[in-house]
């Protein structure tokens, strides 16, 4: 459905996306994953025509954007980083407005009413849309991307800068969303992917790192376990004891936070639950466990996991964290 090849943009020496190539199938939800100035917005705005590449070529449904653009954005909904509101409309206006820009033949009222059911507007269909909170904000963008229903969506970080509550809220609506349209969601939250996509691409300095399915991502997440462990007991026989337990493949003492206990950080090996064992393992010695905690795994981690092998990600872990 989506297909981007070689797609390469240049700004003067710097290369904001160098070579991405990746296909989209009718019906996926692509998560489309990397830091800021990874390349994101620069792959997205080229692959809805709105930036034009300096190599490469991208096709909606098999239609070149750069040949036929009509065509092509016909089939696209987008929602840029910065949604382009029209602040002194109503949000009624708004949305008549960019029916009228995307020459759409539906049935104007109704199918602007049913955008509005789908993404929650009604009770705000007569305010003007500065007055509207973020979250409100957001969904009007989303709205427009929807008017003319096109099969394909694509929304760049859609969540950025909303509160928690309308965060699920967006991640709920596109997840509906992904029912009946093939999407993509750019982000650079690696739960959020992980909640709503199928596949997932991660992109880091402009280049293409992974492309995965998601439950391989998770693997890559979840498979290694990293915790930390605060206990009270003699520091160096504490490490000893830790070091020998069966399925701990590293530990450390990171650091004391009270006079008491040292905190300690514990890797396992793979698909290992050591915290039962390490606990009656400490219980006979008479040294308690006062804190636990699973550390998740940051961006930085889910790249190396994917890139390297799982040797070097060790390797990493050893050289101390944050
Ligand atoms: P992301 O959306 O992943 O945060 P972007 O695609 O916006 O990343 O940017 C990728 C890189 O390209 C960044 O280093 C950014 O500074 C650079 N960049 C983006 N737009 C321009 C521009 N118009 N001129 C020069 N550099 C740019
Ligand atoms: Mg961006």
């Amino acid at each position: 459905m989506i297909e981007i090849n070689g797609v390469t943009k240049r700004y003067g020496e710097k290369l904001a996306a160098d070579n991405v190539s990746f296909t989209v199938k009718a019906g996926e939800i692509m998560g489309f994953l990397g830091p800021n100035g990874a390349g994101k917005s620069t792959t997205l705005n080229i692959l809805t025509g709105y930036l034009s590449a300096t190599e490469g070529s991208a096709k909606i449904d098999g239609i070149d954007i750069l040949e036929n653009p009509i065509a092509a954005k016909q089939k696209i909904g987008f929602l840029p980083e910065q949604p382009p509101l029209y602040m002194d409309m109503t949000v009624k206006e708004y949305l008549y407005f960019v029916y009228d820009l995307k020459h759409c033949k539906l049935d104007r009222e109704k199918h602007i009413r049913e955008i509005c059911n789908v993404v929650r507007l009604n009770e705000v269909f007569n305010r003007v849309i500065r007055n509207l909170s973020k979250g409100y904000k957001q969904r009007v963008g989303i709205a427009q991307a929807l008017v003319g229903n096109p099969p394909v969506l694509i929304f760049d970080e859609p969540t950025v800068g909303l509160d928690p509550k309308q965060i699920i809220e967006i991640r709920n609506l596109i997840k509906k969303l992904g029912k009946e349209h093939t999407i993509i969601l750019s982000t650079h939250i690696l739960p959020e992917v992980q909640a709503i996509c199928d596949r997932i691409v991660v992109i880091n300095g402009g280049k293409i790192v992974a492309n995965e399915k998601t439950e391989n991502i998770a693997r890559a997440v979840e498979g290694k376990r990293r915790m930390t462990f605060h206990i009270c007991g003699p520091q160096n026989e504490v490490l000893k004891l830790l070091k020998a337990t069966p399925g701990v493949s590293y530990a450390e003492a990171i650091g004391n936070r009270d006079l008491d206990s040292v905190a300690y950080l514990v890797e396992s090996e793979e698909n290992i639950d050591i915290r039962k064992p390490l606990f009656f393992a400490l219980a006979e010695k008479r040294w308690p466990i006062i804190a636990m905690d699973v550390m998740g795994m940051d961006l930085e981690d889910v790249f190396l996991a994917l890139v390297a092998p799982p040797a070097k990600a060790t390797s990493r872990a050893k050289g101390g964290r944050k």
